[in-house]
């Protein structure tokens, strides 16, 4: 099964492609957390990256595309995956195509979470990740003595492009860069839109049962 999960920063893509992914039993591939993971080990790219993803703009294209060839030629994205954050403009989506024209595989669906733009922002600001581990808290599930990952013990952290003056940013970048592309793969007859406001395990549900009605096999 190959699919993207498509949406504004803070929908709740993140916590959906982790769900499906163990459901599916194929990798959740996030550029976001390779690109943080980058950051965090200094490699070359996380040098490059850094500065972009601080100030929420995007990194650039070519950066981008040459990361998603190299993960999604790899063997553990060979039964399968579901891409979260990639692509995020129309060259990152035709890029993608291409990639997947030369590959010889498909992909078999675009599933849009939409939410509100007030509730993006809200929702941002209450997100807490684990520095270790990349698991997503909201403040809400939390109590104040929580500082540490359930999962890991890794310490709890408020992402800098998470605070609302970049946080606002980045939705006028979604927006202007990203939005559009509803528009590409609607005409290529691959898209789906759910309403992403409800609670995790309505929106879970939905998206399982939109895929397992699709005849997408599970696995
Ligand atoms: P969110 O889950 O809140 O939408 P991500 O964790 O996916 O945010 O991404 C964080 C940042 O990483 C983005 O604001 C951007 O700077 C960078 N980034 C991630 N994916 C891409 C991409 N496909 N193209 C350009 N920049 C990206
Ligand atoms: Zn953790």
């Amino acid at each position: 099964m190959r699919i993207i999960l498509f949406g504004p920063p803070g929908v709740g893509k993140g916590t959906q492609a982790k769900l499906l992914a163990e459901e599916f039993a194929i990798p959740h591939i996030s550029t976001g957390d390779l690109l943080r993971a980058a950051v965090k080990n200094k490699t070359p790219l996380g040098m490059k990256a850094q500065e972009y993803m601080s100030q929420g703009n995007l990194v650039p294209d070519e950066i981008m595309i040459g990361l998603i060839e190299e993960v999604l030629s790899s063997k553990k994205a060979s039964k399968g995956f579901i891409l979260d954050g990639f692509p995020r403009t129309v060259a990152q989506a035709k890029a993608l195509d291409a990639l997947f024209e030369r590959m010889g595989i498909a992909l078999d669906r675009v599933i849009s979470l939409r939410v509100e733009h007030d509730e993006v922002i809200r929702r941002l600001a209450a997100r807490r990740m684990c520095r270790q581990c990349g698991r997503i808290y909201n403040l809400h599930q939390l109590d104040d003595e929580t500082t540490k990952c359930q999962d890991c013990g890794g310490e709890l952290y408020q992402r800098e492009d998470d605070k609302p003056e970049t946080s606002r940013h980045r939705l006028e970048v979604y927006l202007k860069e990203t939005k559009p592309l509803k528009d590409f793969y609607r005409r290529s007859g691959r898209f789906t839109q759910i309403d992403g406001m409800k609670d995790i395990p309505v929106v879970h549900k939905t998206l399982l049962d939109l895929l397992l009605k699709n005849g997408l096999p599970k696995e």
